[in-house]
């Protein structure tokens, strides 16, 4: 039987920032929240309790019907492994959202091409279409011309700007950037049963395969980025970007058709990276995401079931409602991986030993 668990959370807020400074400092007033999520044995087969990827593990999740959760587990579950994709946005979702007390670094904004003049054109061209991206009075038809323009406009900046291979190197090596605890455990299992991973984002595939490079220090051939895609010359400077543009309002799978094919394989050449027409058939998803228009990202493929987890980050008095409603689970402040792993898990049956 079910029962109701409340629990009053108080996060350990860093009040100074220790990173580099860039991205605003975290807000020292602490949350203080109220939770209210079932409790409830998970299922009385072979599965854990909630506690397994929540509270008793030390970190903080919401199930706003544990009913319909479970229907979506068993159905994955017995769908087997060979129906089911991982769907994942980038930023704050397999990145951390606060990195050594700095709100961490997105893929695009981490990135200095070197040229300081160049630098400032692209945070002036954030500061006049950031405001409009989230404007609630332009029509939808017109807010993709103006993303599709903002993208372009930054990415020609990089071109004219002479961006290099070296400067991507270098940013994300200087960046305040780091994956979720746990996301490396979470590929793992993965690739280990053949689920592949794709990792859309409307920032850069380049930049992002750069992160799990030099962050992970080891490739997954199971993964790809679904992204937009730079082309370098011999002496790895940038002269253009390859496929149409993905941008935070096309970020879904139909921009795996779109996107360009891969230079590079983050994996083995022998790997089994699947291919558009492989994943479609995959009709079953695990979306993870940091936003609710995140949940777009399964658009373009008609699933099957789906189990949506979202990261609740900040803010989480004022979206906590709107997430529970539109995720099937929703951890809160930061949360590690872990419990992801854990769902993934139940996902998944035992693997035969
Ligand atoms: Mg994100």
């Amino acid at each position: 039987m079910c029962s109701r668990l409340q629990s009053f959370i108080a996060a350990t807020i860093p009040t100074r920032c220790s990173g580099r400074g860039r991205g605003r400092a975290r807000a020292p007033k602490p949350h203080v929240l109220v939770l209210f999520s079932l409790s409830s044995s998970y299922s009385s087969r072979n599965r854990g309790e909630m506690g397994d990827y929540g509270p008793s593990k030390g970190w903080e999740v919401v199930v706003d019907d544990r009913q319909s959760l479970d229907r979506k587990i068993d159905a994955i579950r017995n769908a087997g492994p060979q129906k089911l994709q991982v769907i994942a946005d980038f930023d704050a979702t397999l990145t951390r959202y606060w990195v050594n007390g700095c709100r961490g670094q997105s893929s695009h904004g981490l990135l200095q091409q070197g040229n300081p003049e160049y630098d400032a054109k692209r945070q002036q061209l954030y500061e006049y279409y950031h405001p409009l991206e989230f404007s609630p009075t332009i029509p939808i038809d017109e807010k993709t011309k103006l993303m599709e323009e903002w993208w372009e406009k930054t990415h020609a900046l990089l071109v004219e700007g002479g961006l290099t291979y070296d400067d991507i190197k270098k940013s994300v090596a200087s960046a305040n950037i780091a994956f979720r605890e746990g996301v490396v455990e979470l590929f793992e299992f993965l690739e280990e049963r053949g689920i592949p991973i794709l990792i859309f984002s409307a920032g850069l595939a380049d930049i992002i395969e750069e992160v799990l490079r030099q962050k992970l220090h080891r490739s997954f051939r199971n993964i790809r980025v679904v992204s937009n895609r730079m082309e370098f010359d011999n002496d790895g400077g940038l002269i253009s970007f390859k496929g149409r543009t993905i941008h935070s309002l096309n970020k879904n799978e139909h921009a795996l058709d779109m996107a360009a094919p891969l230079h590079e394989q983050l994996g083995d050449v022998n790997g089994t990276v699947d291919d558009s027409a492989s994943v479609k058939m995959r009709t079953n998803v695990l979306l993870l995401g940091d936003h609710i228009g995140d949940l777009g990202m399964s658009d373009g493929l008609s699933y099957e079931t789906r189990v949506s987890v979202g990261f609740l980050n900040d803010n989480i008095e004022g979206s906590i409602n709107s997430y529970r409603k539109a995720f099937d689970v929703v951890y809160l402040n930061d949360a590690p991986m872990s419990g992801v792993l854990e769902l993934a898990s139940q996902l998944l049956p035992a693997k035969a030993t």
